[in-house]
């Protein structure tokens, strides 16, 4: 069978999937919840609770800021306690609404989630439209769970001129170490191809392509077989390169279309969703449930595990002990090094890596212009080059060199020979043009 992969660049890092096969563990509710504000690519949603309030698990509590933006619901019933700041992962202050529960909230929450019948009929699923899912899905504050956070809805609203053909459904899960969607494909096949074919419906296209990296033979079976009688809805197994995942990557590789620089995904006729995302799609129309919790992968090296975790949940309770040589929130090729596991989960916290394989880089050294970074990069980019613009904060050749295409994979620094830390350098830059883009874009319109 030819397997399907996008063509430029790429590599081929150690899987440590040693959280592959574990089944995923559902934690109970924690007493208290921490909400971040902002939780998702765009504008902060704006909290609509006060301190002192009750909710109840499911109620929004802060509703989206803007267009680009997303509602944030409580698992748990309880009441305000604060409206305060919270730690990001790096330490970095961000608005968050604190809620304590009491005992009859938790009687109240049992007794709730004991009850797992859908809320919603077959035959009155069958006859919403696309408006009246994308309304749903806006509602239960969905957003893509791969990482990118970007709110669902509005990729399901594709701008004027531009019209959708596909949906691709991004199962991939190409970071080393993460198992979590690995597992919740495996464990909730037939409840994912239903988000799919929901997906489908909203965008206005009759096909759904499941994307998935060949490592995951039982993720393929259970979705193959689950999809079976799914008109318009297929598995695609794709070759193991890293990064698959990456949504311009992932475009190419199902459809043979490349992503024109500049342009939006959408230009392809591709509208992207992680596998995860089209499970919460489920949850949100079959059970009238906003995202309350997802799955995380958490590994340390030597055992790995995979748990659905309410959603402000306190990271340091779900590991053991506090003594690590780093912590790195995602997987090991995008995740970002954090300072501290005092910490809510959020949305998009797809895992915790404590491997301390992973702790120390090598010493760095001279390039040797070898060009290793070159043929490594997805984008076509000249990593070594762009690099070393954002190092010289030479903001203008950077962005001439397109530095604002790098999708921040880490390809480059993990090939490099002399250990250089092409990324970070490259982030950076990339922060700054990007900025410069945004003001031009505005000052032209005012
Ligand atoms: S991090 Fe950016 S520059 Fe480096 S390989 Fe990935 S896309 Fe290319
Ligand atoms: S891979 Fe490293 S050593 Fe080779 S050209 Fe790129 S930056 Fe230089």
């Amino acid at each position: 069978m030819k397997l399907h992969t996008f063509k430029t660049g790429g590599v081929h890092p150690a899987e440590n999937k040693i959280a592959a096969g574990k089944p995923i563990i559902n934690l109970p509710l924690p007493a208290e919840v921490v909400l971040p504000v902002s939780q998702h690519i765009g504008a902060p949603a704006k909290p609509i609770v006060q301190k002192g309030d009750h909710v109840k698990r499911g109620d929004r509590v802060a509703e989206a800021g803007g267009f680009v933006s997303a509602h944030i619901h409580t698992p748990i019933s309880g009441t305000v306690v604060k409206i305060d700041t919270a730690r990001t992962p790096q330490g970095m202050p961000v608005e968050a609404i604190y809620i304590k529960s009491d005992d009859a909230d938790r009687e109240a929450d049992a007794a709730s989630m004991a009850d797992s019948a859908p809320k919603r009929t077959d035959a009155e699923i069958a006859i919403l439209d696309s408006k009246a899912i994308i309304d749903l899905i806006k509602d239960a504050g969905i957003v893509g769970l791969g990482g990118a956070t970007f709110p669902a809805h509005v990729k399901l609203m594709p701008p004027p001129g531009s019209k959708a053909e596909v949906v691709i459904i991004n199962a991939a899960e190409c970071e080393p170490c993460l198992s979590c969607d690995d597992m919740l494909m495996r464990e909730n096949s037939r409840e994912i191809v239903k988000g799919v074919q929901l997906l489908v419906k909203a965008a206005g296209v009759n096909r759904g392509i499941i994307a998935i990296e060949n490592n995951k033979p039982e993720a393929i079976a259970a979705l193959t077989a689950a999809s079976s009688s799914a008109p318009g809805i297929e598995v695609m197994p794709m070759k193991v390169k890293y990064p698959q995942g990456g949504e311009k990557q992932l475009i190419e590789a199902v459809i043979g279309k490349e992503v024109p620089s500049g342009a939006l995904p959408i230009a392809t006729g591709a509208i992207v969703q992680n596998v995860a995302t089209a499970y919460a799609v489920y949850r949100a129309v079959y059970h009238n449930e906003p995202i309350l919790d997802r799955v995380l992968t958490i590994h340390n090296g030597t055992e790995g595990k995979n748990l659905r975790v309410p959603l402000g949940t306190i990271l340091s309770t779900l590991v053991e002990g506090n003594d690590y040589e780093k912590i790195i929130i995602g997987g090991p090729m995008m995740g970002r090094t954090a300072s501290t596991l005092d910490t809510p989960m959020i949305k998009g916290t797809s895992g915790i890596l404590l491997d301390s394989r992973y702790a120390h880089r090598r010493p760095t050294e001279p390039c040797i212009k070898c060009g290793a970074c070159v043929n490594a990069c997805p984008m076509g980019l000249e990593p070594y080059l762009v690099s070393t613009l954002s190092r010289l904060k030479q903001w203008d050749e950077a962005e001439q060199e397109k530095i604002a295409n790098c999708i921040e994979c880490g390809s480059c620094s993990y090939i490099c020979p002399a250990s250089r830390p092409l990324v970070d350098y490259i982030r950076v830059g990339k922060a700054k043009v990007m900025a410069a883009i945004r003001a031009r874009a505005a000052a032209s319109k005012s």
